[in-house]
């Protein structure tokens, strides 16, 4: 028996919203989620009239709403905003080289500008160049080290004022939920935060900050969008897997579950005795680091020198590690 549209415009429903189990019509459904996003935007005072936005365009599902939600939020309540697309090219066979003629697609279906940076031109390393030298257990610190890094060199590059990326409400209760596992408090700070920023730093937001996974994805469905969905050929980061699992079976239980996790990491507060990194300069590559050279810096050497675990683990040993190889290095002779 068909059920009625709650938002009352008289239609027959068809889906069940995730988020607040209203049964809604396609347009309503539509309406409520692209006046979330709205207020998402204007609450948090992610945009500025007249700035240049980079969407940091991946192909897959949150990229492709988030860029097809923006052109349309621009459009319709002249935020002014001048988007283009920024992607980054890892270097995955089978998986990225896919995912970006997705991307290429919506540069063209949306009429934007688009700029693909990758690792090779940036690093001299592919990741799949990366994961023949380090295998498949640590392959996603490089990855997300350097994408974190290519990211803010395309955006200088582009001289945009902001890049928006769409991290939805699922990843970024996943990350509260790991953060507080590991202790993390620093990262627990920002990882809620809608807009981070520091000094000499592009600012990057999250407009898709309150949106969950699975209305992105009935949003994407409906509507009808193109975008990729394959996984990634290299292994996921398997920590990350294990707090999603947990956050599903508990979405089951409390749809809320993700908001109110969400909402709780805003409340914690970090004692003004925790010291916290202090963002300066990366003294080798000049990008914005906590540390004296950046950890993209460090994971490079570490490739370059043949020590690929020389970034991973910890300092102290990374140094004994060092120097047991300087010591291992052959001396050099002189043949007469
Ligand atoms: Fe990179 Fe890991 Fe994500 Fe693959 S799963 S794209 S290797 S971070």
């Amino acid at each position: 028996m068909p059920v009625e549209c709650s938002a009352g415009c008289g239609k027959n429903a068809v889906l069940k919203r995730p988020k607040t189990g209203d049964a809604l019509c396609k347009d309503c459904f539509f309406w409520a989620f692209e006046i979330e996003v709205h207020n998402t935007i204007t609450n948090g005072r992610l945009f500025r009239p007249g700035s240049t936005v980079a969407i940091a365009a991946s192909g897959g599902k949150d990229s492709t709403v988030l860029a097809y939600i923006l052109k349309l939020l621009n459009e319709r309540h002249q935020y002014g905003l001048k988007l283009v697309l920024l992607s980054v090219d890892e270097g995955i066979t089978g998986y990225r080289d896919d995912s970006l003629e997705t991307v290429k697609q919506n540069c063209m279906e949306y009429e934007m500008p688009l700029k693909i940076l990758s690792y090779e031109e940036l690093y001299g390393w592919t990741m799949d160049a990366i994961v023949k030298e380090v295998g498949r257990s640590n392959n996603c610190t490089f990855c997300g080290v350097f994408r974190r890094q290519a990211l803010e060199r395309g955006a200088s590059l582009l001289k945009v004022d902001c890049v928006a990326t769409g991290h939805n409400a699922d990843d970024i209760a996943e990350t509260v939920l790991m953060n507080i596992l590991r202790g993390d408090i620093a990262r627990l700070q920002r990882c809620v935060a809608i807009v981070t920023e520091s000094e000499d730093a592009i600012p990057r937001c999250k407009p898709l900050k309150y949106a969950y996974e699975k209305e992105i994805v009935m949003y994407a469905y409906f509507k009808r969008l193109t975008y990729f969905s394959t996984e990634c050929v290299f292994a996921p980061n398997a920590y990350r897997g294990h707090a999603r699992a947990f956050l599903k079976d508990l979405e089951k239980i409390r749809p809320t579950s993700i908001i109110d996790i969400i909402h709780s990491g805003e409340q914690l507060s970090v004692h003004e005795n925790v010291r916290l990194p202090v963002k300066g300069k990366c003294s080798r590559c000049g990008f914005i680091s906590s540390q004296a050279v950046c950890k993209p810096c460090t994971l490079l050497e570490g490739l370059n020198k043949g020590l690929p675990r020389l970034g991973i683990i910890k300092t102290s040993r990374a140094i004994r590690a060092r120097q047991d190889a300087e010591r291992a290095r052959p001396v050099p002779t002189l043949d007469f």
